[in-house]
């Protein structure tokens, strides 16, 4: 892409679908949940005549949700699948559909339902409006209170440490232009928190509210380490703020040391009080924990430039099904 045709244009006039829609789902372990959300999508892109076509991306599935997808796609020719020859995680599921799809617009969607198909009409008017991107956002999360607030918080902080501003309360449910998903491709990284890079690209985004389900079948794959991993993504990839914490932390302690020497040698002289053992450990443990602190600071981004280095795969497939050719 050139330099001129990435620029943000004058929006045009409603915009229709050349071609079709693409719909990018990951699959880990949803045969449950695979033939209502096959049957609901057929039913509200064909009631609405929106041409589509569907990227599934097993993700290392364990239990029939591969054979499932098999049968479908020998039946229904807007299928494809895209196999991994093992679980890659959900964001790495994503990029391997993105790097597949083709179409006008692509939809990243859950398999699990949780994500209505019935929002897919409306999220496509707003970009024949002329957005790029249209994030859905849940209208109310259906979660404890401590989660809403550890969610709030890591959007805040995140906002306020790097220049991407991720709307609270959206997923990765979103539609996007394909220049959008073509600049997305375009990306060499491999530590890929999605949200993040859709937000960071630009061009004109708007959001659209929902209302979440519960997920419509078995648990969530999703468990609170993931997404304390998710979370640090974010921070790591799109922020070299925590790495001046050090400089931060080191100009504190240095002038608290300062301070608290000026005020032992004037007790030590002035009333002869010896400062002793308990002022020293506090110091030493003062110093080491905020030193071991930066050291897994710098440790976090150390790791994330040698994953980087490697070039590596994203994702090895096993297996592609029903791409013409
Ligand atoms: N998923 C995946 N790989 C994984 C975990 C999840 O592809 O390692 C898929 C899963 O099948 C679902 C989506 O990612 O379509 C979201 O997962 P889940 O519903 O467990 O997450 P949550 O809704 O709790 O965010
Ligand atoms: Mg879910």
């Amino acid at each position: 892409m050139t330099e001129a045709e990435n620029l943000v244009g004058p929006p045009q006039a409603l915009r229709t679908l050349s071609s079709h829609l693409s719909l990018v789902v990951p699959v880990y372990n949803e045969q449950e949940n695979l033939p209502a959300l096959c049957d609901r999508l057929r039913q509200t892109l064909e009631a609405k005549e929106i041409p589509y076509r569907i990227f599934f991306v097993n993700d290392g599935s364990r239990d029939g949700s591969l054979a499932w997808l098999r049968q479908l796609a020998a039946t229904d020719s807007r299928i494809r699948i895209l196999s991994f020859s093992r679980n890659f995680g959900h964001q790495i599921s994503i990029s391997a559909g993105l790097a597949h799809a083709d179409g006008d617009v692509v939809v990243v969607m859950d398999a699990d339902l949780q994500d209505p198909p019935e929002v897919i009409p409306d999220l496509l008017a707003k970009w024949s409006e002329g957005y790029e991107v249209v994030y859905a956002v849940r209208k109310k999360r259906k979660e404890l209170l401590a989660k809403r607030g550890a969610y709030a918080l890591f959007y805040r902080i995140l906002a306020g440490i790097s220049d991407v501003e991720i709307p609270l309360d959206s997923g990765d449910f979103s539609l996007m232009d394909a220049r959008v998903v073509s600049l997305l491709r375009s990306f060499p990284e491999r530590n890929r928190f999605i949200r993040g890079l859709r937000s960071w690209v630009g061009f004109r985004q708007t959001e659209l509210a929902y209302e979440r389900m519960a997920r419509h079948s078995g648990e969530p794959k999703y468990r609170t380490r993931h997404l304390m991993k998710l979370a640090m993504d974010g921070f790591f990839a799109f922020s070299t703020v925590p790495l001046q914490i050090a400089t931060y932390l080191g100009l504190l302690a240095a002038g608290l040391g300062f301070l608290y020497l000026l005020y032992a040698l004037g007790t030590r002289f002035l009333y002869g009080n010896p400062t002793g053992w308990t002022s020293l450990a506090a110091i030493v443990l003062f110093l080491g924990g905020t030193q071991l602190m930066i050291l897994g600071i710098l440790g976090a981004y150390l790791g994330r430039v040698y994953e980087e280095v490697k070039q590596r795969p994203l994702y090895i497939l096993d297996e592609v099904i029903g791409f013409p050719g």
